[in-house]
């Protein structure tokens, strides 16, 4: 009895913690299983790395047979509502495609688990000594709006196979299908493991909670995914930061290239959700030679070319001049992951149904060329020859070292631009997203570390070495 009214007691008292918290006293119906928040939704950030400590705790103590059941979970609910979630994040986002939205959920699947974490071992005279990869803890997310749920699921994936937790501080723009997965995602765990808060999120971030993420005690690594404001940040912290910063992909295509292939593959990677990637092809440099052939081959296979003077034209609406003398010129939002069509439509042209992406000849100062422009319309720049289409290529990825792409048959050449490049991805003769397992061999992520050097993050990318040295004994052989 005496326990009863205990239990009664700590609920009540965790009802009114929750109802004079900060933001989710509304969302009190949803919690059913005393864990605070809305299955992992806060709007404090104290509260929702407390909730993400207290579910390192229990995953650390759980077996490792529960960690991969919680993976499955998420990876399984990608899949299935891979249709509903998408289009959810699309109507929110307003930004992409619906089939590609959908493809990139579906792709979760892909993720690799806890079987991709390596145990190594030495075994000598002197014993035996064994490293471990063990979890950071509780890892800051931020994650960009260009892939809402898929980099936080990705993300998910990754950190807990191997061990840790996640606080997520979404784009603000794709919040509520960042925060419906989660509520999801716990959920789903809780009942069939009884983990709680392996995810926590802030429903209503802003760019005060992810600083308080950053500056948080309770934060051992953070893991970003954006542009190059949030980058800068992270670099700037004193925390260890993994940084998946902002890409500016070009293309070079040279003579010995098949021509049809390339005009298919920067039509299938510009295409994919209208451009938002950061390894989505953003500018070509074609030599002289196949310039027109390939101009030819992009318009007979989905791309709509248009002319001088509506490039002109487009690009005035596309961009604002720059604030200040030498400075970029000013993406326009509005027009960042639109439909082929809509962004024709701007200027006064109509394109045939099914167009991939807009497309058309422009000289290396135009600001598609330098901007990520992140939207299908893809400026082709003439290369007097193959040296300098890889000169202008090295000069307008700006060194982010993010990605690149060639067409070639080449090998001195494929092999000549890759060193120069010294990109993280470098795709030889295919669509981009190649280079992340999707028509290409290898595990896809979404978050690609580029400036801290980490590569297409996996489960071991969210680990710590720890050596266990056994002197003399348990050698065996
Ligand atoms: P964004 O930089 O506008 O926002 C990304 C995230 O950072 C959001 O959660 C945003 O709220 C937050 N943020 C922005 N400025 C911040 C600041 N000063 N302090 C703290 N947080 C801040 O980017 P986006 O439009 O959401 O995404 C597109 C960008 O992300 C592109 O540049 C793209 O190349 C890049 N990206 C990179 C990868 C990768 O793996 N390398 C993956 C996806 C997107």
């Amino acid at each position: 009895m005496q326990a009863t009214e205990q239990a009664v007691r700590q609920i009540v008292q965790e009802v009114l913690t929750q109802l004079s918290s900060n933001g989710t006293s509304g969302n009190s119906t949803a919690r059913s299983n005393g864990v605070s928040g809305n299955w992992g939704v806060f709007n404090d950030v104290d509260q929702a790395v407390a909730a993400a400590q207290q579910g390192f705790e229990q995953l650390s103590e759980a077996p490792m047979a529960d960690r991969a059941k919680a993976i499955d979970i998420v990876k399984t609910m990608c899949d299935e509502q891979a249709e509903e979630l998408g289009r959810l994040e699309l109507e929110e986002t307003k930004i992409g495609r619906l089939d590609h939205k959908i493809a990139k959920l579906h792709v979760i699947k892909s993720v690799p688990g806890i079987e991709s974490l390596t145990t190594e071992a030495v075994s000598g005279d002197r014993g035996l000594t064994v490293t471990e990869h063990a979890p950071f803890g509780v890892i800051g997310a931020i994650t960009p709006v260009t892939h809402s749920l898929p980099t936080l699921a990705a993300n998910f994936v990754n950190m807990v196979a191997a061990g840790n937790t996640l606080v997520v501080n979404p784009h603000p723009s794709g919040a509520n299908i960042a925060s419906e997965g989660v509520r999801r995602f716990n959920k789903a765990i809780y009942d069939a493991t009884g983990l709680q808060n392996l995810v926590t999120i802030i429903g209503t971030p802003t760019i005060e909670s992810a600083q308080a993420i950053f500056d948080h005690r309770g934060i051992r690594l953070l893991v970003v995914t954006g542009g190059p404001g949030v980058a800068r940040a992270a670099l700037g912290s004193p925390k260890r930061a993994i940084v998946a910063g902002p890409g500016n992909p070009p293309v070079v295509v040279d003579a010995t290239a098949d021509i049809d292939n390339a005009a298919r593959s920067i039509i299938a990677g510009a295409a994919f959700d209208n451009n938002l990637l950061c390894i989505g092809e953003k500018e070509i440099f074609a030599v002289n030679e196949i310039f027109d052939q390939l101009m030819a081959s992009v318009g007979s296979n989905g791309g709509f070319r248009l002319n001088a003077q509506q490039v002109a034209q487009f690009t005035a609406k596309a961009f604002g001049p720059p604030k200040e003398a030498g400075g970029h010129h000013v993406l326009n939002r509005d027009f960042v992951g639109k439909d082929p069509a809509w962004l024709a439509s701007q200027i006064g042209v109509s394109v045939p149904a099914n167009t991939q992406i807009l497309f058309g000849e422009t000289d290396e100062n135009n600001p598609f060329v330098p901007e990520e422009q992140m939207m299908p319309f893809i400026p082709f720049v003439r290369a007097t020859c193959t040296d300098h289409a890889i000169d202008l290529a090295k000069k307008y990825e700006h060194g982010f070292g993010h990605t690149a792409i060639i067409h070639s048959k080449d090998v001195r050449t494929i092999t000549k631009m890759g060193r120069i490049m010294n990109t993280t991805v470098f795709v030889k003769n295919g669509p981009s997203m190649a280079g992340l397992g999707l028509g290409g061999e290898g595990f896809p992520s979404f978050s690609i570390a580029t400036p801290t050097g980490e590569g297409v993050t996996s489960p071991m990318t969210f680990t710590r070495q720890r050596r266990c040295a056994m002197i003399e004994d348990l050698r065996i052989i």
